[in-house]
């Protein structure tokens, strides 16, 4: 593979003003390396929570410039690998996710991972979901902290963005300006504690440019079927546009009335939830392969 970048190239939002470190033709494969989601501060179970620098939280490795992209097209993102390290790092503590006001103090805890697991402890073993937790395009506007998700995508937490995943983000500014970090070996749902697995490794992906067509959200597009990846305020809003998203982009495409689609949206249609612990709050709707093939519908290739 020819083309690849290190994490030492790494911003902290993602924003239309930044200068890219990478210049790629499309269709290019590029292998990208990742801190952690704390940039590999925590190295043992006592790293306080004082001796974190919280300004170096979630760097994305980026931003890369594929050229031809421009506002109004989609960059299709292929996850063809990820590969992390073998120890990973779970923090809870006071302030932190769903149970955080229940919790009394700061931990930071070193998961070593072996043959395809997480060694919690000596009795308990959890099977591994490598996954990319931040991903995307810089955003049309402000720049947007890689800690918050949106429409540019960020840190959308989402357990489907792993290997063999396509995503398909709208590009808002030349070039896309595409960076992606916050590996985790494990996660799941929710990510209640606001930490999956935390690890530092390489995605390879490949970038493409597909032109003249564009969404309002990220498009995830597995073996399984396909997702709007939708943030929000509120789970409720989050929820409701990914369906309606999903209702935009598919009535086009077939003969059936919107009575006949929301029968099947609510028969065959999941609602996900990806994450509740980021600024903003992350759910997913997801149609499954049979539906789609069933209807006849190719999203875009
Ligand atoms: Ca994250
Ligand atoms: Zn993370």
């Amino acid at each position: 593979m020819a083309e690849t970048l290190a994490c030492k190239d790494i911003i902290y939002a993602f924003s239309k003003d930044h200068k890219p470190v990478k210049q790629v033709k499309p269709g290019t494969t590029i292998s990208i390396d990742t801190y952690d989601c704390f940039q590999n501060q925590i190295t043992s179970s006592e790293t306080g929570i004082s001796s974190i620098d919280w300004d170096q939280i979630n760097p994305a490795t980026g931003p890369i410039y594929v050229e031809t992209a421009e506002p109004g097209d989609l960059l299709k993102v292929k996850v063809q690998s990820i590969k992390f390290s073998e120890t990973g790092v779970m923090t809870v503590g006071p302030d932190l996710g769903v149970l955080g006001p229940h919790l009394e103090k700061f931990e930071a805890k070193i998961i070593p991972i072996r043959n395809n697991k997480a060694i919690f402890n000596e009795k308990i073993e959890l099977p591994l979901n490598p996954m990319i937790g931040v991903i995307g395009v810089a955003p049309a506007g402000e720049p947007v902290s890689c800690g918050t998700p949106g429409p540019h995508g960020g840190n959308m937490d989402t357990k489907l963005i792993t290997e063999g995943a396509e995503i398909y983000f709208p590009v808002f500014t030349e070039g896309a300006l595409f960076g992606l970090g916050d590996m985790h070996a494990a996660m799941g749902d929710g990510e209640v504690g606001v930490s999956g697995i935390e690890v530092s490794g390489t995605a390879v992906v490949t970038l493409d440019v597909i032109k003249g067509t564009s969404l309002n959200y990220p498009l995830l597009v597995n073996d399984e079927g396909i997702a709007f990846l939708v943030s929000a305020e509120t789970l409720d809003e989050a929820v409701r546009v990914s369906i309606e998203e999903m209702m935009a982009f598919l009535l086009p495409k077939t003969e059936l009335t919107m009575n006949e689609l929301t029968m099947l949206f609510s028969a065959a249609g999941e609602t996900q939830i990806s994450q509740v612990v980021d600024p903003l709050v992350t759910a997913r709707f997801f149609i499954p392969a049979h539906l789609l093939e069933s209807l006849g519908i190719k999203w875009f290739d």
